[in-house]
């Protein structure tokens, strides 16, 4: 299988090349030339077995291909369970891996992949990483204390919630941290801007693990296939899919497990107050926006990146409409569907996935619906604590965490800023 940017076609590389260069040198994002189609009902029924089947294709003739199935069982060691919310209504709950959110499933995959590779070729690699919340934690917990690695994570300063900045800088050795004076769109521009930097490449080998990395999103579609042949078996019907959107990264796997063949009706994204999306699918007019800040962080994205791969595969509106929908979701809204969900159901949810169970009660009552949780809710206990006055729990892998020191920098949305800080504190040079 090849892969060629979004915006020329005329290089054709490999999967592993695509991992490591994350973006392309045009800036545009590696997409497969073509989707392969899978037939569902063959899949295999344990999730590391059936995400090698489903990504494998994507990595026919790859060096790594001999090696995938044995990085499939190293990434996905945690569970993916479906939650019964009522009849015909299933919860996905991605978040049990170890820093408690489903970006969990991507940075593991891509760590063991660039691992295999960096072993092959002995190279030392410098992976940049903008995060808007669980990016960074996921990526820099995948790597810590990987060889031939360093990991530079830029967050924005003081927009993540206490817990979640402590996942992006409680590591250390190779994992350096910086506060960005800055929104997360700030964040992922010094890391677009890195990469076709001069001095930055002169002393770095680069590599990006953002949501923006193939790595990324193969495992994300994979889960789609696993969630949904589970659904069907259950149900005997194809869900609607609602997942709690930013960047597009996992929604991307979702309409990619679809176009391969997965039993889903549609895909809604359910967006924050941050609402480029959904005005696109009216309007037809990409207009990007500065972000604004809401109680569901980890999708405070103006500008998503993977809208240039959705819109490369639908150039045609209305054939994208027909896969997706979107919807906005006001912070009253999260804060009174967290109250209502738990009074109803019982169950504790995250802002995040909040904003997805506001969608189906307002828009697809009585349709059969899968609602993607995302994170942990123990990870937003400042949001959610006052809501519900209960405890909610920690997972053990949170708590291990949570006790340690944390230390990062505090730097200027400047990209000469950043490249000192990377300097002054790299591990490795080129
Ligand atoms: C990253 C994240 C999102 C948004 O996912 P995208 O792939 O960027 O659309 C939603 N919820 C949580 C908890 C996240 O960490």
């Amino acid at each position: 299988m090849k892969f060629v940017s979004t915006r020329n076609s005329d290089e054709k590389i490999m999967a592993s090349e695509a991992l490591k260069r994350g973006m392309a040198p045009d800036k545009g994002l590696y997409v497969p030339i073509n989707i392969p189609i899978i037939r569902f009902k063959s899949l295999p029924d344990s999730f590391s077995d059936l995400s090698y089947e489903v990504i494998r294709p994507f990595f026919k003739d790859d060096i790594l291909e001999t090696k995938l199935k044995d990085i499939c069982k190293k990434a996905f060691n945690f569970d993916l369970p479906l939650i019964n919310l009522e009849h015909e209504v299933d919860i996905l709950e991605l978040f049990h891996g170890p820093t408690a959110a489903f970006k969990d499933f991507g940075a593991r995959f891509l760590a063991e992949c660039l691992s295999q590779l960096q072993t092959i070729e002995q190279k030392e690699v410098t992976i940049l990483v903008a995060t808007s919340g669980d990016t960074g934690g996921a990526v820099a917990s995948a790597f810590f204390k990987r060889p031939f690695t360093q990991v530079f994570v830029l967050f924005p300063e003081g927009r993540v919630s206490k817990r979640q900045e402590k996942q992006l800088t409680c590591w250390g050795e190779n994992i350096h941290s910086f506060a960005v004076k800055g929104a997360f769109d700030d964040c992922q521009d010094l890391v677009k801007a890195a990469f076709i930097n001069s001095k930055f490449n002169q002393n770095f080998l680069l590599s990006s693990a953002n949501s923006i990395n193939l790595g990324r999103l193969l495992p994300q579609m994979a889960y789609y296939h696993y969630a949904t042949k589970n659904y069907l078996k259950k149900w005997n019907k194809k869900p609607i899919i609602i997942i709690p959107s930013g960047n597009l990264g996992n929604a991307l796997g979702a309409v990619w497990a679809m176009e391969m063949g997965a039993p889903i009706k549609k895909i809604i994204l359910a967006v924050n107050e941050n609402k480029t999306i959904p005005e696109y699918l009216d309007s037809g007019e990409w207009k990007p926006k500065a972000s604004v800040q809401t109680l569901a962080n980890a999708m405070d994205v103006g500008n998503p990146s993977n809208m240039e791969r959705l819109t490369h595969y639908f150039p045609n509106l209305n054939d994208l409409k027909n896969k997706i929908s979107s919807y906005s979701v006001s912070d009253n809204e999260i804060r009174s569907t967290i109250k209502e969900t738990y009074l109803k159901y019982n169950q504790i949810i995250c802002p995040h996935t909040a904003v997805a169970e506001n969608i189906r009660n307002r828009y697809f009552k009585n349709n059969p619906v899968m609602i993607v949780a995302t994170a942990h809710p123990s990870k937003f206990e400042t949001v959610i604590q006052p809501l519900l006055n209960v405890d909610i729990p920690i997972p053990k892998q949170l708590a291990d965490v949570l006790c340690r020191k944390s230390h990062f920098e505090i730097i200027e949305n400047n990209l000469d800023v950043f490249y000192k800080a990377c300097f002054n504190s790299s591990t490795q040079k080129k």
